[in-house]
């Protein structure tokens, strides 16, 4: 089968149906085919580590859009469709199935995949990770009759899937191998003190540990994770968070510049004609981190690429600048960053973490970076304009809690 279409969006998640749906909001009449491999509606992933996973919130809660939206604006999304290859020059892609989809601008939407151990036993009943619909079920319907879980990885997704596991009355063991928790994301007082909230919560929180293999039963059912050290620690779930891997594999193949995701220019133009990249996948020279080559994994990035696609296809060229931004909810702390940390050479703690109400602003040769806020929606709501102008401001005043971020902008 060969599809012709003007406008080809690879990846029904969260960048995907944004290119979607800024390019009709722009008016843009051309036809619009989505190519996604899950069997679902494009829907929001930040539930699943959170209160999808505690079972709160239904799925039909999480889609971006009904069904009725996406047929209304004839936006044509096919599911269980998986892009394996790209001729740049026919302007072509295939996919899995043996269909041809024939394309005036391709859209690169397709996100990461869940890095996964690489450790014997890795592949064995009873191991999960976290990124998709299907991956969540799974682990949710394997909970009722487990009761000891080994979390793997102190990132996000692995403090969020914790603090629900907690919740729901599990043994919760998480295991880091670096020295802190977040290591890759935030400072130091902020690993810290998710470290103590999750040991006051009951989970056991070790730093520093190498896992040597999975433990499994005679029918091949894992039963507990080996560390380096010979210890086993009993568990009849692990759930492994140990970051993604960006889809870009079919891009680079194509010729795409790359690596670690399709490298883009400030438009989201790869370095193939008429293809862009966007969300997870794209790897571009972040303006808020001296042009770092940088790959952001959040919605606010997935969206707003999605954006400047959108309005790039529709005549309107503005550079991708938006300041990043991101949240996390774990028990009732809501952490809202702003800005990149990375390189900061100071932190000072605005508030006390005792309080469990603070916020941590990072400096780099004296400007304000960015911020990590703590159930502090003013400080993270008023802080972000000394993040975006770069504020040179003394590390004493920003601590000062009398006086509001609000008047130092
Ligand atoms: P995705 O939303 O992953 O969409 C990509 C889609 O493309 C997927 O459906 C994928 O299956 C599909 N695909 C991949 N390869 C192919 C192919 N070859 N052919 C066809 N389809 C393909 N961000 C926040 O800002 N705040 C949060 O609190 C937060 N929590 C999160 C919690 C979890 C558990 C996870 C997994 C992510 C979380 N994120 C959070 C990150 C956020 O969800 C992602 O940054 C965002 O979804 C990226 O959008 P995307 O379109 O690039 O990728």
């Amino acid at each position: 089968m060969t599809v012709d279409t003007d406008i080809l969006i690879v990846g029904a998640g969260h960048s995907g149906a944004q290119a979607a749906i800024g390019l009709r909001n722009a008016h843009y009449d051309g036809r619009i085919t989505v190519l996604g491999d899950e069997d679902q509606l494009p829907y929001e992933r930040p539930p699943l580590s959170k209160d999808y996973l505690a079972g709160e919130k239904s799925f039909e809660r999480l889609l971006i859009r009904q069904q009725a939206f996406w047929l209304e604006r004839k936006i044509d999304i096919v599911t269980k469709c998986k892009v394996t290859a790209v001729d740049p020059q026919a302007h072509t892609v295939f996919s899995e199935d043996g269909s041809a989809y024939r394309y005036q601008h391709l859209i690169w939407a397709a996100g990461g995949r869940a890095r996964t151990l690489d450790c014997s036993g890795a592949k064995a009943k009873g191991v999960f990770t976290v990124r998709t619909r299907d991956d969540a079920d799974h682990l949710a319907a394997a909970l009722p009759t487990a009761s000891s879980v080994v979390i793997v990885g102190g990132g996000y997704v692995g403090l969020e899937t914790a603090a629900v596991l907690r919740k729901l009355g599990k043994r919760v063991t998480l295991l880091e191998s670096g020295s802190r928790v977040l290591s890759r994301v935030a400072g130091e007082a902020l690993s810290m003190f998710y470290e103590d909230q999750h040991r006051q919560q009951g989970v056991d929180v070790r730093l520093n540990v190498q896992i040597e293999a999975l433990e499994l039963d005679s029918s091949n059912v894992v039963e507990g994770v080996r560390l380096c050290s010979g210890e086993v620690i009993p568990a009849e779930v692990v759930v492994v968070g140990i970051g993604i891997i960006p889809n870009a594999e079919p891009l680079l193949a194509a010729g795409a510049a790359g690596g670690n995701g399709v490298w883009v220019d400030e438009y989201c133009r790869t370095s193939l004609s008429d293809i862009y990249a966007i969300g997870d996948a794209a790897l571009h020279a972040s303006i808020w981190c001296d042009g770092a080559p940088t790959r952001i994994e959040s919605v606010q990035n997935a969206a707003d690429m999605a954006t400047t696609v959108a309005r790039s296809l529709t005549g309107t060229f503005e550079p991708y600048g938006a300041i990043p931004w991101f949240w996390s909810q774990q028990y009732d702390l809501k952490l809202q960053t702003v800005g990149l940390s990375k390189g900061y050479d100071e932190a000072v703690m605005r508030g006390d973490p005792v309080e469990r109400s603070f916020s941590v602003i990072y400096l780099k040769q004296g400007k304000v970076i960015a911020m990590d806020c703590v159930n502090a929606m003013k400080d993270f709501v008023q802080g972000k304009g000394l993040v975006q102008a770069g504020a040179l401001i003394p590390a004493s005043k920003l601590s000062d809690i009398g006086i509001s971020l609000k008047s130092m902008v």
